[in-house]
């Protein structure tokens, strides 16, 4: 077994009850590393075409990399892996915090949940061993109330606990997996499907870890990082929100404006100067990112137990729905946390449903007498609570916006969803890339799969590894931008698979560039791994990921821009600018040649076998 991991996949039938430990040879491992490659491939073994994605037949994986758990900054990741509720095309989700290096020191290097329990169960992974416990307890809990009982129940505090929400329970279809009651595996569905499984949590503790191929050139890099991470990011992602807003790049009114009149009052500045109670981290990590935020008294209390927003939060709760007021979007977090829902798709079909209130395509007789118009604070925080609770309305948003507008029959162009995922805070308009990005990847509209379009000219000097020697500018979408977003989004396929961090391991402005993430692998797996062959590692999931949808019978017609896109924004640096479709589909049917995909975006057999995915070409008939 090559050293950084166990050997041990866990396999637990949730039908049968029955736990098997697969012990796959190093050959698997060295070629698709663990996280979302590894996923994905056993999404494409286990789950049958056609699968429902809340029935038993759906494959829910959480896995980890050879890196996790080792004393280096940005390596405590999970990925999960299953069809999602949302497109039920493939669907995965990276997370932080702390249970993924504790999975890694339970024992295995991942965990595959088939079928489904017939009651409620949760998962303790501990010291090598597991078992299914029962959870009737704890259905319908809220998320920290869970993680203490679990605790409690079984005798130790250092426990870590992911787990679905009351949210997923009750059937909301972007259901996250929350561990820490702060941290997220929030997008796709991802604990939506674990609710469908009758599975509550999985709860891990041990003490094994793997041994390292050369612990001491690990501690370098180790030491190396701590050196240059300075004080780490100290308004974490929330930084972004004034320079996107200067920039016209911070969505507003669902997409009607890259300008926020209220960007100051939600900055990661005012956040440090008024709520902000601490700084938080993951597991070994000395970026300490997160942020931790506390509200007392006011109409919109915090407990800082449940974290405290992040960019994405601030945007689609403030920015998109055009709310100014920091507490409130600080316990739309926090509700969100709770009931365990994505921040992104809640605010994001909330802004959705505010933007068809103010055309008149909705009236309050539709949303229970709430007047959602653009700027009510306490109507998203109203919203974001029914939406947990799945009533009234809110039963209706928790379907996500591209459901939501089918159920209505109104409001089917003010959508900015692709692939049933609604879009993050970022916008192709002024980031064109994006826009390619967005269509193509095959979870739906993600931010973290590529580099985005200004570190081409920020960060030429390191890109230049990749071959990228022709700097383009961030708002044009042509031949060498596509390149440009292919090899970045290949870079980042494979980080996603190792499991690291997308803020400290990549391609261009992070902590730690290609080559030492080449280093890294190499002193913990002894592997003689080279960038070329990491670059195939993030091929082979990406074309694994599309194998998927193709055997689902999707192609292009699911790489869509939504047409809000094309319409051009009003106000600030980004006034008049709009996506075009023709250069969308000109870029797209460049991308899937450079991607050695047919012109309907399906892997072709050629392509499979280069990737030595010979197996999946036979899967999909080719
Ligand atoms: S940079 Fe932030 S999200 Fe990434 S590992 Fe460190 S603390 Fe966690």
């Amino acid at each position: 077994m090559p050293y950084g991991y166990h050997g041990e996949i866990l396999h637990v039938d949730l039908t049968t009850g029955k736990l098997e430990v697969e012990e796959p040879d190093e050959t698997f491992y060295r070629k698709y590393m663990g996280g979302s490659a590894m996923g994905t491939y056993y999404l494409l073994k286990h789950t049958p075409p056609g699968a429902d994605p809340l029935g038993p037949e759906n494959t829910l994986s959480l896995m980890v990399g050879p890196i996790t758990g080792v004393p280096i900054s940005g390596q405590s990741r999970v990925a999960a892996t299953a069809k999602s509720p949302l497109s039920s095309l493939a669907g995965e989700s990276a997370g932080g915090g702390f249970w993924p290096a504790e999975l890694k020191f339970a024992g295995f290097d991942g965990i595959v949940l088939h079928g489904r329990a017939e009651r409620p169960v949760y998962l303790w992974v501990h010291d090598g061993e597991a078992e299914l416990r029962d959870a009737a307890h704890l259905w319908g809990q809220f998320t920290a109330d869970v993680e203490d009982a679990i605790r409690e129940e079984l005798g130790n505090r250092r426990i870590h606990v992911l787990q679905c929400g009351p949210a997923a329970e009750k059937g909301v279809r972007f259901g996250a997996l929350i561990s820490n009651a702060n941290r997220a595996n929030g997008r796709g569905g991802m604990g939506t499907v674990m609710a469908s499984k009758n599975l509550k949590a999985v709860a891990v503790r041990g003490r094994d870890r793997p041994e390292l191929a050369d612990p001491e050139a690990v501690k370098a890099l180790a030491k190396w990082g701590a050196e240059h991470a300075g004080e780490g990011w100290v308004l974490g992602t929330a930084g972004s929100v004034l320079p996107q807003s200067k920039t016209g790049g911070l969505p507003t009114r669902n997409w009607s404006s890259g300008t926020f009149e209220g960007a100051e009052a939600i900055s990661g500045e005012r956040i440090v100067e008024t709520i902000q109670k601490a700084r938080d981290t993951c597991f070994g990590c000395v970026v300490r990112c997160k942020s931790v935020v506390e509200v007392t008294g006011g109409p919109f209390p915090v407990d800082p137990r449940y974290g405290g927003p992040e960019y994405e939060t601030l945007a689609t709760m403030g920015s998109y729905c055009g709310v100014s007021d920091l507490a409130a979007i600080a316990r739309a977090n926090q509700l969100c946390n709770m009931y365990g829902m994505d921040t992104i798709s809640c605010g994001a079909t909330i802004a959705w449903a505010m933007d068809c209130f103010e055309q008149g395509l909705l009236t309050p007789e539709d949303t229970d007498g709430v007047v959602l118009r653009f700027g009510n604070a306490e109507a998203l925080v109203q919203m974001v609570e029914r939406i947990g609770e799945r009533e009234g309305f809110g039963r209706v948003l928790g379907e996500g916006s591209v459901r939501a507008a089918e159920i209505l029959g109104v409001g089917h162009d003010l959508v900015v969803a692709v692939k049933g995922r609604e879009l993050p805070a970022h916008m192709p308009q002024v980031k064109r890339g994006l826009a390619l990005i967005y269509a193509v990847n095959p979870g739906g509209a993600d931010h973290t799969v590529f580099e985005h379009d200004p570190s081409y000219i920020d960060q030429a000097e390191r890109l230049a590894a990749l071959d990228l020697l022709d700097p383009q500018p961030a708002d044009v979408l042509n031949a060498e931008k596509v390149r440009y977003a292919l090899y970045t989004q290949i870079v980042n396929s494979c980080t996603d698979s190792v499991c690291l961090c997308w803020f400290v391991f990549g391609g261009a402005w992070q902590l730690y560039d290609t080559s030492q993430i080449v280093k890294v692998i190499r002193a913990v797996t002894g592997w003689n791994v080279s960038l070329w062959e990491l670059m195939k590692v993030g091929e082979r999931r990406l074309n694994l990921l599309r194998a998927f949808n193709a055997r689902e019978g999707v192609g292009a017609e699911a790489d869509t821009v939504p047409p809000k896109l094309l319409i051009p924004l009003q106000g600030g640096a980004s006034d008049g600018v709009t996506v075009t479709a023709e250069e969308v589909e000109t870029a797209k049917s460049l991308y899937y040649q450079m991607a050695g995909w047919d012109e309907n975006g399906r892997p072709t057999r050629a392509k499979l076998e280069e990737l030595a995915l010979g197996w999946v070409a036979d899967e999909l008939g080719l």
